[in-house]
């Protein structure tokens, strides 16, 4: 059975805040929508994936979760406008056409099971849930809200998505939402076209994100979820004469430097390493040996950063990172702030949770006679799925 599902993210609504619709908003590692976008690309039932987004958005908005089934296609002005514009990009084949609310990025497989063998059996069905609070029909009189009678809650479910239709009664609710009345669902427009819909359980986790305390509830769920992996990194490089010193990329003015194949960033290099093997993921000298000509004068900083797109690659956030750097002379005090500033531009985190403290070594050894210049760092990942 060829099974469509339309993603209507055609919403221009940024009353969340940040200035970008709310379905482009990160969720732990991906957007609401990618996490929307991927429940359907990866449910084995699902042909093919059509998704509406807001007229003017970029394309490549949807690219990195570009799966083959995915189609992208302009939204309207209105929801069921945008579904209009996604219905007639679905291939002939299809059977059954589910719509989803790319606000809902917790839709489970079950779920979406569900609705499409509901909506084969019955032309039209619906997640929806049953209401556990008793449900009060109220009236304004006076400016006040006054229960005008009790509804038994038996017969009321809100209505969630995805919303699953046979091919032909979608077809039907499109035409009918091409006139003038206004449907905030698919499932509207199918009971104004005189198609009885069925229910199918949802799920009550199937939330939508619509304000921002609903967004925080989302984010704090997957954070619920996360496993914390700790990694840890060291780093020593000779100071020579005639060699720049430079510690978490800032140059700071000194008659001897650190001799190295790279800019010898001690710093840089114990912090790659921590985040590196708190992912498990080896460590600065397996992705970047000092034996190959790329490498070379290779500023350090630029290397943290390939190893933080690195780690986010593989489903994990860094939380926080501490860093001792052990030498003689200079005094980094002066250069703390800027060089906490370039490691948590680097690794695209807040600058308060980058921590780099200075050490001497009390004279002793060869860090102590100022001959050498080390680095310890720990770093905190979260693996979020
Ligand atoms: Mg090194």
């Amino acid at each position: 059975m060829h099974v469509a599902a339309i993603i209507a993210a055609g919403g221009s609504g940024t009353r969340l805040g940040a200035g970008v619709p709310k379905q482009f908003l990160q969720l732990g590692q991906q957007t609401i929508l990618q996490r929307s976008i991927e429940a359907f690309t990866g449910h084995d039932r699902i042909t093919e994936v059509i998704l509406a987004l807001p007229a003017g958005s970029p394309i490549e908005t949807a690219a990195g979760t570009a799966a083959a089934k995915l189609r992208v296609v302009m939204g309207g002005a209105r929801r069921q406008d945008s579904v209009a514009n996604a219905f007639a990009a679905v291939s002939p084949d299809a059977e059954i056409v589910l719509v989803h609310d790319a606000a809902r990025p917790f839709v489970s497989a079950a779920v979406i099971s569900r609705t499409i063998d509901a909506a084969a059996a019955h032309g039209a069905a619906i997640a929806a849930v049953a209401v556990t609070d008793t449900v009060k029909q109220v009236t304004m009189e006076a400016g006040h809200r006054v229960i005008a009678g009790t509804i038994p809650r038996e017969s009321i479910y809100l209505a969630q998505t995805p919303q699953g239709f046979r091919r032909e009664v979608l077809a039907k609710a499109v035409a009918v939402g091409r006139g003038e009345a206004v449907a905030t669902d698919e499932a509207t427009l199918a009971e104004l076209a005189g198609h009885p819909v069925h229910i199918v359980e949802g799920d009550i986790e199937n939330v939508k994100i619509t304000t921002s305390a609903d967004l925080d509830r989302a984010r704090q769920r997957l954070a619920e979820g996360a496993t914390a992996r700790a990694g840890t990194g060291y780093d020593l490089h000779r100071l020579v004469e005639g060699r720049p010193l430079i510690i978490g990329g800032v140059d700071i003015p000194f008659e001897r430097g650190a001799m190295g194949h790279s800019d010898a960033d001690v710093a840089c290099h114990a912090v790659t390493d921590a985040v590196l093997g708190a992912a498990c993921l080896g460590d600065i000298g397996r992705h970047f040996p000092d034996s190959d000509p790329r490498w070379k004068g290779a500023s350090s900083i630029d290397l943290l950063r390939q190893a933080a797109t690195m780690v986010r690659a593989g489903g994990f956030e860094i939380v926080n990172l501490d860093v001792v750097v052990i030498l003689e002379r200079p005094k980094i005090a002066p250069y703390l702030s800027k060089i906490r500033e370039g490691l948590a531009t680097a690794l695209s985190v807040p600058i308060d949770r980058v921590s780099v403290k200075g050490k001497t070594n009390e004279g002793v050894d060869a860090v102590g006679r100022g001959e050498a210049i080390a680095a310890h760092a720990v770093a905190l990942l979260a693996s979020v799925s």
